[in-house]
């Protein structure tokens, strides 16, 4: 494997300068990172945060260029978290290819690229655990319980050692927004968060890493599942009030692909992700799918007044 750091040392050696596509420091320990960060932090740069589990797209790089253009430092880690797998299969087939993930980093003029081992995020045991209540335990919470006090507790553990000014997430993981949200203002972390829209290929799928684990057929499936998303916002847009009424309208055009299983086909205010009975302002229409075994998820926000 390529050592980066000691590629920078050369290149920094040899010009002076750091060449843009090779400045990349890949660190692997807590107290490496924060003190990298630190230094920049002390000269009065703006930190930029991502955090991904690796296996990279269009959607987390559409994240790195937002920070990018907003701040000096862009920080990203990769890391699979396994407390946030509630199903251990799903742990082990999570897609990996570091190697092309730093490719694309360093491509993309990240700074530093946080690459911790588990050993490294977590002692034996956890004492803390975080969340509680409606936000945390419906849509993708009830399918798979714990996965938010997982997503929060690593989130919370990231921006600790990171500590960052700006924090970039996607739409795509509607739900993981509003609660990383909430993290942030109930811990009183100081750190601002953008929300980015979902990125999608060229049939309107959303791009997620599980997305390489599906076959073509597959694929052609998947993409049906924005179509029946727009389809419900034509709905919406049109007059149709009643939730319950859209909720099966939708479940029943899922019914028509037989590679399409679906896990919840939900509507809800789009603030707080609170049961409704009628649309009224903005509302989130959020699914999950299961296509050939694999978890998709996909979402939109429609406006109403
Ligand atoms: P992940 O690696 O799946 O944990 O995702 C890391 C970050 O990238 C999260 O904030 C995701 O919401 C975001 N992300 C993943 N897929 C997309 C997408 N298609 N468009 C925009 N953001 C995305």
């Amino acid at each position: 494997m390529v050592d980066f750091r000691q590629m920078r040392k050369v290149i920094k050696g040899f010009s002076g300068e750091i060449d843009k596509g090779f400045g990349m420091e890949v660190v692997e320990y807590k107290k490496e990172i924060r003190n990298l960060v630190w230094q920049k932090r002390c000269g009065g740069e703006k930190i930029g945060f991502v955090p991904t589990m690796g296996f990279l797209h269009e959607g987390h790089l559409s994240l790195i260029r937002e920070a990018k253009r907003e701040c000096d430092v862009v920080v990203v880690s990769i890391f699979v978290n396994p407390r946030q797998f509630n199903n251990k299969e799903d742990l082990e087939r999570y897609p990996i290819d570091l190697e092309g993930d730093l490719e694309l980093l360093r491509s993309e003029g990240v700074d530093l690229c946080f690459l911790p081992k588990v050993e490294e995020m977590y002692g034996e045991e956890t004492f803390v655990e975080i969340g509680a209540g409606e936000l945390v335990n419906c849509l993708c919470g009830k399918s798979r319980p714990g996965h938010f006090g997982g997503v929060m507790l690593v989130v919370a553990k990231l921006f600790n050692i990171v500590g960052p000014d700006v924090v970039y997430f996607g739409q795509k993981d509607y739900q993981q927004c509003l609660v990383v949200k909430k993290l942030i203002e109930d811990l009183d972390f100081g750190i601002e968060m953008r929300i980015l829209p979902t990125v999608r290929d060229e049939f309107g799928l959303a791009l997620s890493s599980r997305n390489s684990r599906l076959s073509e057929e597959g694929l052609r499936a998947a993409r049906n599942i924005v179509q029946i998303l727009y389809s419900v916002e034509r709905s919406i847009l049109t007059g149709k009030v009643v939730v319950s009424e859209l909720i099966e309208e939708m479940v029943n055009k899922f019914s028509v692909y037989s590679g399409l299983e679906v896990d919840y086909a939900e509507i809800r205010r789009a603030e707080d992700l609170s049961e409704i009975e009628e649309i009224d302002g903005e509302v989130v229409v959020a699914v999950a799918v299961n296509v050939e075994g694999v978890r998709l998820i996909d979402n939109i926000l429609v406006s109403c007044t």
